[in-house]
């Protein structure tokens, strides 16, 4: 049987009556990404060997008659900057290129114990700063759908390997939209978790108080199936919640009848994309159809968000990128004659550009001085966004808009200006400076055949709502296209 394409629930049944088995997914992933791979460049590692390894482990486990776990077989892909115990974990960068984790992150436990089968470690921009994939130190990632585009950033490699069918499911994270927005780019669903659902345990801080893990999947309930595997409290990462973890794909079942749309006009302003401006509001009119109740909500400081984020991000990551010295891990510049020149030469040689301009940025907002005119400010703002969200969530139960201004844009389009790049975040930092869920659905193609994503965010720890809205739409308006490969 065609076993390439299935989401979990298929590749369950299909386990269940044994019309195949783990090994033979696993063999025919590995096939899929031997002869796709080349041309998208979405695997920085793959693990063939312990990946079949394990398939027959867990084949020998059905065959003892061990009931399926949540994940059991599924082809599940890392990005590289989330820990994984003997296989290798660099952040698509240098400095990290030799870095073997000694242990897994929480998420990656956790999906293990839950069955999955971890068949490779993805591209990504390096330390996730970026938003199309270009700045990793070991090549750019070409969108599936077209291979002059980029993916989108930072998890661009996850969300290119979903949506060529190089795996079923893709870790990814996302500080600022480095879930959704490659998820937008190559037509899959991205999914960003409450700031503190997911233990960061294990994920290479960038901006501490933003990250969070979330899943790259083709469909919404695989997304509500792994969320539930990878949610939870962990005593190894104290920002995460002891907020009770719900069935979430039990909790797919129900009606939008009488949930509240929000639909904020600063989402629709200038710099949106004609041809995703009109697919989103199709796609609140197909809401409506369904029984939405669309009303119109304020988010007034949007204007601010991307000076907030990257101060903010900035500074965190500033402090966070302090720990590669070339000392205790990672790389270090050979035949320096002092320690300050083995510092200045293994981060001058181990970090890209792109790091290092953030670096310089977060020190600066830190500096004295500087301090309360820029990081003090921003932390004010961050506030006043959040403030924006709670007042709006009085009114709707969720918010929608586009995930990104644009579709998919040209290979190096935006590589020389910074600025035109941080502006695609536009619309998916908000969530990650409020702290709130938000989701990535395909909703439709440009005329020259590329992913349209919409955006829903949720109040806090209510990822059930959005995932039950995004399910609803996804079954009535299923998204059936697939990349020409
Ligand atoms: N594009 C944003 C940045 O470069 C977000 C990245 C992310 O979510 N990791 O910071």
């Amino acid at each position: 049987m065609e076993i390439i394409g299935l989401t979990i629930d298929r590749l369950h049944g299909a386990l269940r009556t044994r019309a195949t088995s783990v090994t033979e997914v696993c063999r025919r992933t590995l096939e899929r990404i031997e002869a796709l791979d080349p041309r998208l460049g979405a695997f920085l590692i793959v693990n063939r060997d312990q990946a079949l390894r394990r398939a027959e482990e867990l084949d020998r486990d059905l065959a003892r008659g061990e009931p399926l776990r949540p994940l059991t077989g599924v082809p599940v892909a890392i990005k590289d900057n989330i820990c994984t115990r003997g296989l290798r974990t660099t952040c698509a960068s240098k400095i990290l290129s030799n870095f073997i984790p000694p242990y897994h992150a929480t998420a990656v436990e956790r999906m293990l114990e839950a069955g999955a089968l971890i068949i490779g470690k993805t591209n990504c921009d390096e330390f996730a700063m970026g938003s199309s994939n270009e700045n990793s130190a070991f090549g750019v990632v070409r969108n599936p759908w077209n291979a002059e585009r980029v993916p989108g950033g930072s998890s661009g490699g996850s969300g290119a390997a979903v949506a060529a069918d190089l795996c079923v499911v893709a870790l990814g994270s996302d500080t600022g939209g480095s879930v959704r927005l490659p998820a937008a780019f190559c037509g899959v669903v991205g999914l960003k978790p409450t700031y503190g659902r997911v233990s960061r345990y294990g994920l290479v801080a960038y901006g501490s108080s933003l990250d969070q893990i979330g899943p790259i999947t083709k469909t919404v309930a695989d997304a509500a199936r792994v969320l539930r595997v990878i949610a939870g409290r962990d005593p190894r990462d104290s920002t995460s919640s002891n907020h009770p973890v719900p069935d979430y794909p039990a909790a797919l079942a129900g009606e939008l009848k009488g949930v509240r749309l929000g639909v904020p006009r600063e989402y629709f302003g200038p710099g949106l994309d004609e041809e995703v401006r009109a697919a989103v509001w199709q796609a609140i009119h197909r809401f409506a159809d369904l029984g939405a109740e669309i009303v119109e909500v304020q988010l007034p400081h949007t204007e601010y968000a991307i000076a907030c984020y990257y101060i903010i991000a900035t500074a965190e990551a500033s402090s966070n990128l302090a720990r590669y010295d070339g000392v205790r891990y990672g790389y270090r510049a050979l035949g320096a004659k002092t320690l300050r020149e083995m510092y200045r030469r293994t981060r001058n040689e181990g970090f890209g550009a792109e790091v290092k301009r953030r670096i310089m940025l977060g020190t600066y907002v830190l500096s004295a001085g500087y301090y309360d005119a820029y990081y003090l400010k921003a932390l004010k703002v961050r506030t006043l966004i959040e403030r924006d969200f709670r007042e709006a969530f009085t009114r709707c139960d969720l918010i929608v808009g586009p995930t990104s201004p644009t579709v998919a844009f040209r290979l190096g389009e935006k590589t020389a200006d910074p600025l035109a790049m941080y502006l695609s975040d536009i619309y998916t930092i908000m969530a990650n400076l409020a702290g709130i869920p938000a989701i990535s659905i395909p909703v439709g193609l440009s005329r020259e055949g590329l992913p349209i994503g919409l955006q829903l965010h949720a109040r806090h720890f209510e990822e059930a709502t959005l995932l039950r809205a995004a399910h609803a739409y996804e079954r009535a308006f299923p998204f059936s296209h697939k990349p020409p490969l």
